[in-house]
């Protein structure tokens, strides 16, 4: 994260100090959020283009570019038109990762069809106690979050001593997100220094968002990377951020109007992003 050295005035300091006792906030969120609203950037807003049960109904026409994302966020996921591998987007770049393995910076016009981001600026840092499995990180950052019912973005980095995700790969004509994953790529990697990006989504969002944690990953080198199904790790450093704001974009596509969306998306998303049940 870069770091800001400025001189200011005394009564701004004084005026800093005074806030930071009264809110029992730190600097860094204080002088993050004061320069977010003069700069006039969303801060603490997920923006989100369209739902967990359109992706699940297998609508995965793009329905917005990559260069629209980049004005709601630098920070998220998602994937991309008809479902062409994985987005992750880490400090404002916007990478693809395909099927065959393969990474690239995404274009602004290329299209994408589901995606949530935000302007990522932490609230606090900490290092994690090593966790062997992904069920024992999210216990542990599950115990960070302090509340169910807001969204939330967290940045995990350092060294994966493994990791196992999965990258999408294009679906065929009138496939499901359920068929679609069936004939995903997988990956299992060994010490891998990376940086995962993800959310918690409360599950009274069901149908909108995929309820729970959702985990990217990207490998420092910028050759590796997925949606997380599994990973150890130690000495990793959470940086967290609770998010109070929500925004969704839905799509005005013809697929998107005439679409059932009423159905219950537990038991799809749990296949699909989880790997639980095939
Ligand atoms: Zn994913």
């Amino acid at each position: 994260m870069p770091k800001l050295t400025c001189d200011i005035s005394q009564s701004l300091w004084d005026a800093l100090q005074k806030a930071m006792d009264d809110s029992g906030e730190g600097i860094d969120h204080l002088v993050s959020r004061a320069l977010a609203d003069a700069l006039q950037l969303d801060h603490g807003t997920l923006f989100q283009v369209s739902t967990a049960g359109a992706l699940v109904e297998g609508l995965f026409g793009g329905v917005v570019s990559v260069g629209m994302l980049r004005e709601h966020g630098d920070f998220g996921l998602g994937t991309f038109d008809g479902l062409d591998g994985e987005m992750i987007a880490l400090d404002g770049h916007f990478f693809q990762i395909r099927s065959d393995g393969s990474i690239r910076r995404a274009d602004d016009g290329q299209q994408v069809p589901f995606a949530v981001v935000t302007h990522f600026s932490p609230r606090e840092t900490m290092v994690l106690e090593p966790f062997g499995s992904m069920a024992e990180l999210t216990a542990q950052l599950d115990r960070k979050r302090g509340t169910d019912n807001l969204f939330f973005a967290v940045r995990l980095s350092g060294r994966f001593s493994s990791l196992h995700d999965r990258v999408a790969s294009m679906a065929g004509a009138h496939e499901t997100l359920v068929e679609a994953t069936a004939h995903q790529a997988e990956f299992h990697m060994q010490d891998v220094d990376g940086t995962i990006v993800g959310f918690w989504t409360p599950s009274y969002v069901r149908g909108i968002g995929i309820p729970g944690w959702h985990l990217h990953v990207i490998s420092d080198d910028r050759q590796r990377g997925g949606h997380v199904l599994d990973c150890a790790g130690q000495g990793i450093t959470l940086a967290l951020e609770p998010l109070d704001d929500f925004r969704l974009a839905m799509p005005e596509t013809a697929d998107f109007l005439a679409a059932d969306l009423s159905g219950d998306t537990e038991k799809a998303l749990d296949t699909a992003e989880r790997g639980r049940g095939r």
